[in-house]
């Protein structure tokens, strides 16, 4: 694999990793490492080898609402807590809702192919920078960091 292209998904595997990470360190009382684990879980794809076909290529079946409930409803079998199924949603979501406005988009309708999207360059620097910066704003809302100062 090209330097270019390693180094872009590099990029697009850390900002769903902090994007996840953020949003379960600032909405749910699970441990924020789930985060990653799910804010990454639909590129799993990209190990599928290419022989397999649709649907499990890359932005196919990974990333569809279908897949995001089933995993959400698995997590929740498994763990019978809601803060951790929560946790999964809001991971995988923000997953599909990144790709979904690039412009591969997602199918939302899957099994239908549907992929519909307004094209905009979600992994390019500027919407990269602007995802970091809203994910590190996250974070430093729920820090103690800022708490300490208000305890004196
Ligand atoms: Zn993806």
């Amino acid at each position: 694999m090209e330097s270019g292209r390693m180094l872009f998904l590099a990029r697009v595997f850390a900002t769903h990793a902090i994007v996840g990470y953020a949003l379960v360190r600032g909405f749910t009382d699970a441990d924020p490492r789930v985060g990653i684990v799910f804010g990454l879980l639909p590129d799993v794809d990209l190990c599928f080898p290419a022989e397999w076909g649709w649907p499990l290529v890359h932005r196919a079946v990974t990333h569809t609402p279908l897949f995001a409930l089933a995993i959400v409803a698995g997590a929740y079998a498994v763990t019978r807590e809601r803060t951790i199924a929560l946790a999964a949603g809001l991971a995988i979501g923000s997953h599909l809702a990144i790709d979904s406005l690039s412009p591969g988009g997602i199918d939302w309708l899957f099994p239908l192919e549907t992929t519909w999207s307004p094209g905009i360059a979600v992994h390019g620097l500027f919407a990269t920078v602007a995802l970091w910066a809203v994910s590190i704003g996250i974070l430093a809302w729920r820090s103690d960091v800022f708490s300490q100062f208000s305890t004196g």
